[in-house]
């Protein structure tokens, strides 16, 4: 599944080639991928590409005075793709939504905007903006998302703030939870739980302030490390142009259950925490 690494690598990439142009052509292919609750987004000049945990935010400024600003809220759960074609060609198998894009002063140079998902899980919302920004009656979760990894909300302070709310979770389940950092899944957690030198099985409650600090550390390090190799690309991910990211070559716990640590040579183990399975190394992450 798309991680915040693999989610802003898509924004970037699609960022400098979508800002500015109108959407001339928006073409729902599968019927419930795109929900649009009776707003329409043809017309609309695309100002912005942002990110928020795991969903890229389109920013859309409609022409026909009749609405306010929209924003094309796109979730890409376990398959999704945003993917850039510069030629008309034939939609592929699973693309459910097709948008042509064109510049207001080259209206025959059209780029397109495929949405496209094998496991049609991922969603695309079209939803009214409110005078901050924010998607108004955004799907469940959106609201109650943490603070942003990279970005000053996050940190020790908030962490430590948690601590007796969720003394009991397992801090590898406390990094999934979407309401206490925004974009983490399985694979930055377990990779973040190992370069803090933390057990995944730690509870919450017997995190000292520390600990915590070394976790912030960790968590945007590898985040950091990860934005800068275009993401994790196991499976199914690529990037806005069809590219693979690099980092599945730096795991250094995930996945890794068997292998020998990098760091120590132990032999990683394997366990399941909050339903997934979780990589560590017994020596290095002893807490
Ligand atoms: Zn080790």
């Amino acid at each position: 599944m798309p991680e915040l690494p693999e989610v802003e690598t898509v924004r970037q990439t699609i960022l400098p080639s979508v800002t500015g142009r109108q959407i001339d052509m928006i073409s729902p292919l599968t019927p419930g991928v795109y929900l649009s609750g009776g707003l329409d987004a043809s017309g609309s000049i695309i100002t912005d590409v942002r990110r928020r945990g795991k969903y890229l935010l389109l920013d859309l400024i409609p022409q026909d005075g009749l609405h306010g600003p929209l924003i094309m809220l796109v979730h890409l759960r376990m398959t999704g793709r945003l993917l850039l074609r510069e030629r008309d060609e034939t939609p592929p198998r699973h693309t459910h939504l097709r948008l042509r894009l064109t510049r207001p002063d080259q209206p025959d140079n059209p780029i397109w905007l495929d949405f496209h998902d094998t496991r049609r899980f991922g969603r695309v919302w079209l939803l009214t903006a409110d005078p901050e920004g924010r998607p108004v009656g955004a799907p469940g979760g959106y609201d109650a998302l943490g603070p942003e990894p990279l970005g000053p909300e996050f940190s020790a302070a908030w962490l430590q703030g948690l601590r007796d709310k969720r003394k009991n979770t397992s801090l590898k389940a406390f990094l999934l939870d979407q309401t206490v950092i925004a974009g983490l899944g399985n694979i930055y957690a377990d990779e973040s739980l190992f370069a803090a030198k933390l057990a995944p099985y730690q509870s919450v409650g017997t995190v000292s302030d520390t600990q915590f600090s070394q976790l912030v550390d960790a968590v945007r390090q590898v985040l950091a490390d990860a934005v800068s190799c275009q993401g994790t690309s196991l499976r199914d991910y690529v990037d806005g142009w069809n590219r693979k990211g690099r980092f599945q070559d730096c795991l250094m716990a995930y996945g890794r259950a068997g292998q020998p640590c990098r760091i120590c040579g132990t032999v990683m183990r394997k366990m399941k925490l909050a339903g997934r399975t979780t990589c560590w190394c017994p020596d290095c992450q002893s807490s």
